[in-house]
C-alpha cells in the first residue's frame, strides 16, 4: 500500500482551468497533500485579481489586488500555462475518456481536471465615459477619477451607476469618499431596474444601507432599465413613470451583473455529471459550477474558496491517497458589504445576526486578511 501510495504521489498529474478564488483553492489544499504531484494551473490572464477588492481602486492602485500567477506558480510548485481555454460542455466528457488536453501544438495529459472557469461577465460599457468589470479590470478606477477631477469646471460632475447590487453600492461608497475629500461639486446616482434594493438581504442591512446611501447624498433611481447609450448620456426606461429618461454623465460604470449561462452540474464530491454519467476524473468547482446536493451554490467567494478545498480533498480520496472525505455541504456564514473605508454592515451566522460600523469592519478585515494567508499557504479558514 505505501509503495501505491508512493508511486501515486509522485506521478499524479492534475490540471486546473481557471485561477479564480476556487481554482487557487484547488491548488494550495492540494499542494499541501501531495508534494510532488505535477500541477498545471491555465488562466487566460497573467495575474489573479482580488476581484472582491475591485472597488478599493478608487483610492489605491490595481496592482494592489493584481497578483502575477508566475509568482503564485514559484510559490506552489506548478506550471502556470496562460491560455484561453475555450470548450462546451461535451468537451468534458471526451477529456474524460482522452486525459488530455490540447493547446495549440501542445498535449497537457491529466489524471484528474478541474475546470473553475467563473461565470462569464456581460459586456455593458461601449461610450468613451463607459466602464464596465472588465474595464475596471484594466483601467484603475483612481486614475479615471483623477482625470475627471483635473478636468472638471463649475459645472458638478455627473457619475452614474448602474446595477445597485452590493457591487454598485460597494463603488459608490467608495467613490463619494474620494470626490468628498476632494472638494468637488458632483452628483452621484445609482440605477437599478428592481423596485427594492437588495432584495435578497435582510431587511435591517438594506435600511442602514439606504440610511447611509442618503446620509452621503447619494441618489437611487429604482425601477430604471438601462436601455442604451446617446453619445455619453445614459437612456433609461423609467418603469416608475412609464418614460424614457435620458441622463447625461461624465462617467459611466455598470455592475449589471453576469451573463446567463448554465452551470456545469456536479455530484457532492464535486465530479461533473454528464447525461447521466458521473466523470469521475473532471471535477468542477466555483462560479461555473452547481452541485445538485446539499452544500450552497451562490456565487460567492466564499462557496468557491470552500468548493474549490472540497474538490481538492475529493480528488485525494479518488486517487486513494485519503480513504474518507466529506461531502461539499458547506452553507453560508454571512456577508458583509463595505460602505466606504470607515463602515459596512452585514450578517454573520445567520440572517438574523446583523452587524454594522466597526464590527462589521472588523469582520470584513478579518475575511481579506484570511484571503490574503490562504495566498501565502496559510489556511485559517474555520469551516
Ligand atoms: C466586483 C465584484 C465584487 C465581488 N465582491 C464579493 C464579495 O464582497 N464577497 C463575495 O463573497 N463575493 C464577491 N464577489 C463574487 C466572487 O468574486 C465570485 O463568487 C468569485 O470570484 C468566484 O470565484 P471563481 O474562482 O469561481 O471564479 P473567478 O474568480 O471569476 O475566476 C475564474 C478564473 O478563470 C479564468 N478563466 C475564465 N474562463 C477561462 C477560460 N476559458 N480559459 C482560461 N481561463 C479562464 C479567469 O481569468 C479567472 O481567473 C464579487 C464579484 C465581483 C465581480
Amino acid at each position: 500500500m505505501k509503495t501505491t501510495t508512493t508511486t501515486m504521489q509522485t506521478g499524479l498529474k492534475i490540471v486546473i482551468i481557471g485561477a479564480g478564488y476556487a481554482g487557487l483553492a484547488t491548488v494550495i489544499h492540494l499542494r499541501k497533500r501531495l508534494p510532488n504531484a505535477h500541477i498545471t494551473v491555465i488562466d487566460q490572464h497573467a495575474a489573479h485579481t482580488i476581484i472582491t477588492r475591485l472597488h478599493h481602486t478608487a483610492q489605491h492602485p490595481l496592482a494592489d489586488i493584481q497578483l502575477p500567477l508566475q509568482e503564485l506558480a514559484t510559490r506552489f510548485d506548478f506550471t502556470f500555462v496562460q491560455h484561453a481555454v475555450s470548450f462546451e460542455a461535451p468537451q468534458l466528457l471526451a477529456w474524460q475518456h482522452s486525459k488530455c488536453l490540447q493547446l495549440d501544438d501542445k498535449t497537457i495529459e491529466f489524471d484528474y481536471l478541474v475546470v473553475a472557469t467563473g461565470a462569464p461577465l456581460g459586456a455593458h460599457a461601449k461610450a468613451s465615459n463607459g466602464y464596465d468589470l472588465a474595464g475596471l479590470s484594466q483601467h484603475c478606477l483612481a486614475t479615471l477619477l483623477k482625470k475627471l477631477i483635473a478636468q472638471s469646471t463649475n459645472t458638478a460632475l455627473v457619475l452614474n451607476i448602474i446595477g445597485a447590487g452590493p457591487t454598485g453600492i460597494q463603488f459608490a461608497f467608495a467613490i463619494e469618499q474620494v470626490l468628498t475629500r476632494c472638494h468637488i461639486a458632483y452628483q452621484l446616482n445609482l440605477f437599478d431596474g428592481q423596485a427594492q434594493l437588495l432584495d435578497a438581504f435582510p431587511a435591517t442591512m438594506v435600511r442602514y444601507v439606504e440610511q447611509r446611501l442618503a446620509e452621503k447624498k447619494i441618489t437611487v433611481f429604482p425601477r430604471h432599465y438601462f436601455k442604451g447609450e446617446q453619445g455619453t448620456d445614459l437612456v433609461f426606461d423609467d418603469k416608475a413613470s412609464n418614460s424614457i429618461t435620458v441622463q447625461r454623465s461624465d462617467l459611466s460604470l455598470f455592475f449589471l451583473g453576469k451573463k446567463d449561462v448554465s452551470p456545469l452540474q456536479a455530484n457532492s464530491s464535486g465530479q461533473v455529471l454528464s447525461g447521466g454519467q458521473v466523470l469521475t476524473r473532471v471535477f468542477t468547482a466555483g462560479d461555473c459550477s452547481h452541485y445538485v446536493d446539499l452544500g450552497a451554490n451562490a456565487m460567492t467567494s466564499q462557496n468557491a474558496l470552500r468548493k474549490g478545498k472540497a474538490v481538492a480533498r475529493n480528488i485525494l480520496r479518488e486517487a486513494g491517497l485519503v480513504h474518507f472525505c466529506l461531502p461539499y455541504m458547506h452553507q453560508e456564514v454571512g456577508y458583509i458589504l463595505s460602505l466606504g473605508t470607515d463602515d459596512a454592515v452585514g450578517w454573520i451566522g445567520n440572517k438574523n445576526i446583523i452587524v454594522q460600523g466597526l464590527p462589521a469592519m472588523m469582520a470584513k478585515e478579518m475575511i481579506e486578511a484570511q484571503y490574503d494567508l490562504l495566498l501565502k499557504g496559510i489556511d485559517c479558514s474555520l469551516f
